[in-house]
């Protein structure tokens, strides 16, 4: 028997069902995987079984390592290392799917990480991740509405979201405090481009930094009240943050890269 170690944010899928659903969210056969957080090997299994072209697992606690070394032996490329840490384009030539049952605060730190540092195009082709469900909601959060803020309108910058199912803590050994989702990715082939992504989490921060207020601040604030921006933009400057849809924001990185040069 393993135990689990809360520092790492081991709660591993015992859910047979679940981990079924997982592996039929997206085609595996024939495909380069990547899997982050393999754990004890539940989801890693299920994914062989699908027959995957090639499959890469990267699991930063060192007992696991060796136990999954153990199990799967030559059937799956084992990287003892901390994703966080990991250039992953180094990791293959193709394009992968990735599938990551992670810590909750690690899914969220490498989702922003993969989207700011990703140039015109990604490295996978899908992403199928867990997060909190809180968290999940705020992802895939539309205009208007009170979850929606900067982790939705940079998720929905290059990809496409989807939520798939929502999974209860009795799912998991052991069993989370909370609820979990999991969600599936795929890269957009239309985006507005940024000469740098960092822009766009730079405006939302301003923007959101008071989301009960009007814009008119935040936008003064970038803009030095330049009215050819608000009339190119069509911006009512007495809206509140959450009133704004994606486009405008991605407008508004836009004309702020452009007032820099
Ligand atoms: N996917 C497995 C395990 C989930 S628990 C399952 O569903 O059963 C989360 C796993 O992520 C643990 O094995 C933990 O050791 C691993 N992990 C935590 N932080 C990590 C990091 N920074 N890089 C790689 N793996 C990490």
């Amino acid at each position: 028997m393993i135990k689990a170690k809360k520092s790492l944010g081991q709660n591993f899928l015992i859910d047979k069902n679940i981990l079924e659903k997982i592996v039929n969210v997206t085609e595996i056969q024939n495909k380069n995987i990547l899997e982050i957080g393999p754990g004890t090997g539940n989801l890693t299994s299920h994914i062989l079984k699908k027959g995957p072209k090639k499959l890469i697992v990267i699991e930063k606690d060192n007992d696991l390592a060796i136990k999954l070394k153990n199990i799967f032996s030559n059937q799956v490329i084992i990287i003892n290392k901390d994703i966080l840490k990991i250039e992953e384009t180094s990791l293959i030539e193709e394009k992968v799917t990735v599938f990551g049952n992670l810590p909750y605060n690690i899914s969220t730190e490498i989702l922003s990480k993969w989207i700011i540092n990703s140039k015109n195009n990604f490295w996978f082709d899908h992403l199928i991740l867990m997060f909190q469900k809180e968290v999940a909601d705020r992802i895939i959060s539309k205009f208007n509405t009170s979850s929606y803020g900067r982790i939705s309108i940079l998720s929905n910058w290059k990809l496409d979201v989807k939520k798939i199912i929502d999974i209860k803590p009795e799912s998991f050994l052991p069993k989370p405090k909370v609820d979990s989702s999991l969600l599936f990715f795929t890269p957009k082939k239309v985006f507005q481009k940024l000469k740098e992504p960092k822009n766009l989490e730079k405006i939302t921060r301003v923007f959101f930094n008071q989301r009960r207020k009007m814009i008119k601040k935040p936008f003064n604030q970038l803009f030095n009240g330049d009215q050819s921006i608000i009339d190119k933009l069509k911006i009512d400057l007495n809206l509140r943050p959450q009133n704004l849809d994606f486009d405008m924001y991605y407008k508004i990185a836009s004309e702020y890269e452009n007032l820099r040069g």
